[in-house]
């Protein structure tokens, strides 16, 4: 049983994919999907010991280790030629993290036709990373559970994707669109957030412009976006 976030994240991973769950903790995404007949094989990529005993011993505990193979290793060092691998998964971590575990071995995502990636902050860092790296965002969704929210991003390579503004970079594309309930509570607190943060920073004895700029910026893009669709 997954969570209702990771439930997401499964659901975004085509039938007969041969997917790497990178950063995989107990492996449950990959697990859940082999279970269901939806992956045909796949990797359970982590690079701590402990999280990686926990996925090796989820997937033995299922009688999956035909399916499945638990790497410890290094962001997508996790995926090997011989894998065939076609969807990457990246959840539960940062954007930034995200960003640099996809940047940092890029050819490993040679054969990659799917990313879906749940950052738990920093979303557009991965939307800027997606556009100028040939995948093109495709789904967008945003869930709230245990007292937090998540947004997971889905792209499929293409030689020339959409180019961006930076506000459709901040709010994302598709969640801008649809704008739901939880996506104008999410950037109501944001709002709240980042005006204490000005305030801190204003407040400061040695105030970088360029810091004051930023937030001023991020501030006014938000109530932008809150009028217009709030
Ligand atoms: N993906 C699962 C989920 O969404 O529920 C687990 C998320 S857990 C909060 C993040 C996991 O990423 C940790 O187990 C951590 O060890 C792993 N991790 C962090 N950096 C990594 C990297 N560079 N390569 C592989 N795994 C990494």
């Amino acid at each position: 049983h997954l969570s209702q976030r990771l439930a997401i994240v499964a659901s975004y991973v085509p039938q007969g994919a041969r997917l790497a769950d990178i950063g995989t903790d107990h492996a449950y995404l990959p697990v859940n999907l082999a279970k269901n007949g939806v992956i045909v094989g796949g990797v359970a990529g982590e690079v701590v010991p402990g999280p990686f005993k926990n996925a090796e011993h989820e997937i033995n505990r299922e009688g999956l280790s035909d399916l499945i193979t638990a790497r410890l290793a290094n962001g997508l060092q996790a995926i090997e030629p011989a894998d065939h691998i076609d969807t990457v998964a990246i959840a539960g971590m940062g954007g930034a993290l995200i960003t640099q575990i996809l940047t940092q071995d890029f050819d490993r995502l040679a054969g990659v036709s799917r990313l879906v990636l749940q950052p738990n902050v920093g979303e557009m860092t991965v939307r800027r990373f997606l556009m100028t790296h040939g995948f093109q965002l495709v789904a967008e969704q945003i869930v709230a559970e245990d007292g937090h929210t998540y947004e997971i991003l889905v792209a499929d390579r293409k030689a020339v994707p959409e180019q961006y503004d930076e506000e459709t970079l901040r709010f994302g594309p598709y969640l801008l669109a649809e704008h739901n309930d939880i996506f104008i509570a999410k950037w109501q607190r944001e709002l709240a957030r980042t005006s204490e943060v000005l305030r801190q920073v204003e407040s400061a004895h040695e105030v970088p412009a360029a810091k004051v700029t930023e937030l001023q910026t991020k501030i006014q893009q938000i109530k932008e976006v809150l009028q217009r669709v709030g």
